[in-house]
């Protein structure tokens, strides 16, 4: 294998040389350095003592959380043989220190931190590692529902869980019974498609964890680059889960965009989409700390911090109106976004842009509103 150098936050990463990203013996996306930039800072904020980076690759997240975190120890995990002799070099280019062989699948790097890199299928090492990790990340190829389980039971009953999923063709419909299959719901197609997308992922995720009497707060959540992502509190205790199930419903959607959305258990009207998370998609005051220390942090994306502050800034309500979906559905001329929100501000409503979509909006005015709006503009 041939390596070439990178330099990622405060990590120097040997990545394999490829024509294209897919063809690597290890994967390395270096569009992802967002999704870590993120990542590392709310490590940075949550001050986890044990952190699992489960599906590691080069170890690239593994290594930035053990380099520019509080964490104390971290463990670096993969299934593939190449991953982890990788890793092992990784590791080694930014400990500067030599491993201590546990057995031959596990070397301990006993420095400042522990590091510790592991070959293992991810749900064996899981299993094994009960109720241990403060901090668990899973950042899968596609789908990460078949870690869920074992995720969450390697977890702390108050830990974080960070998940990623790029099955985003699943879960915004594109492929109904794949969705079926994984997330037990029904997606949406059209504009709404990757906030229910997310919402089915975060619902998927309350469901899991409401078997082990645990509840779950969303931290974080948000779409981006073909992937989601979700920082996911736990909270223990039968109650806790069933604060987190009654977060849980469904969405209707009319052919002029109009959409409806319930709290319930059981649909109450068909066609619906769900079930889906309708809870919040952010904690604000984490968001806030994360943008407190974006600004002093080494962010490997030049996107990091704008895409934050969108995020801070973004009106949490479940849904969205893309004003051209909504304009061609009605037979209206699109107006400026910019517009439309101060518009929906002065008639006395909430109005934000969105992350979802450069030309969506978030408000807690009623459609007709909305509508009523991109008419007069
Ligand atoms: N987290 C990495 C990053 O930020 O660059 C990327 C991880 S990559 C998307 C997914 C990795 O999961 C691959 O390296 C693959 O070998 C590994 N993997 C797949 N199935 C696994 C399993 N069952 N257990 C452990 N690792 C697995």
């Amino acid at each position: 294998m041939e390596f070439i150098e990178v330099r990622e936050g405060l990590a120097k990463i040997l990545v394999p040389k490829a024509e294209r990203i897919y063809d690597a013996p290890v994967f390395y996306n270096p569009v992802m350095a967002l999704n870590r930039d993120i990542s590392v800072l709310a490590v940075e904020v949550l001050k986890p003592r044990t952190v699992l980076d489960a599906l590691s690759a080069t170890g690239i997240r593994g290594i930035r959380y053990a380099l520019e975190t509080p964490a104390k120890e971290v463990w670096l995990n993969d299934i593939s043989k190449e991953a982890f002799n990788l890793i092992l070099k990784n590791v080694r280019l930014n400990l500067g220190v030599e491993g201590e062989g546990i057995s031959e699948k596990r070397i301990a790097f006993r420095g400042e931190k522990e590091v510790v890199a592991n070959l293992d299928d991810a749900n064996r090492l899981m299993a094994e590692k009960f109720r241990y990790f403060d901090f668990l990340d899973l950042d899968p190829f596609g789908s990460p529902v078949e870690f869920l389980d074992t995720a969450l039971r390697s977890i702390r009953r108050r830990g974080v869980l960070a998940v990623t999923a790029t099955d985003t063709g699943v879960l915004c419909g594109a492929y109904l019974h794949a969705c079926r299959r994984k997330y037990l719901a029904e997606p949406i197609r059209g504009e709404l498609c990757h906030e229910a997308g997310l919402r089915i992922l975060i619902g998927t995720v309350v469901r899991y964890a409401a078997k082990y009497d645990l509840g779950v707060d969303v931290l974080l959540a948000y779409y981006r680059d073909h992937y989601f992502r979700a920082f996911l509190r736990l909270k223990s205790g039968a109650r806790k889960a069933d604060e987190s199930l009654s977060n849980l419903g469904y969405l209707w959607q009319e052919p002029n965009g109009r959409f409806e959305y319930t709290k319930a258990f059981l649909p109450e009207k068909l066609p619906s989409y769900g079930p889906l998370w309708l809870g919040p998609l952010k904690t604000q005051k984490f968001v806030d700390e994360m943008l407190s220390l974006a600004g002093t942090h080494s962010l490997a994306h030049k996107k990091t911090l704008s895409f934050i502050k969108t995020l801070l800034e973004e009106l949490d309500v479940p849904f969205h109106y893309d004003t051209h979906a909504l304009a061609r559905k009605n037979n209206l001329q699109v107006g400026k976004l910019a517009d439309i929100i101060e518009a929906l501000r002065e008639g006395g409503y909430h109005a934000t842009r969105t992350h979802f979509s450069p030309v969506a909006l978030k408000t807690d005015a009623p459609f007709e509103e909305v509508l009523g709006v991109l008419k007069s503009l």
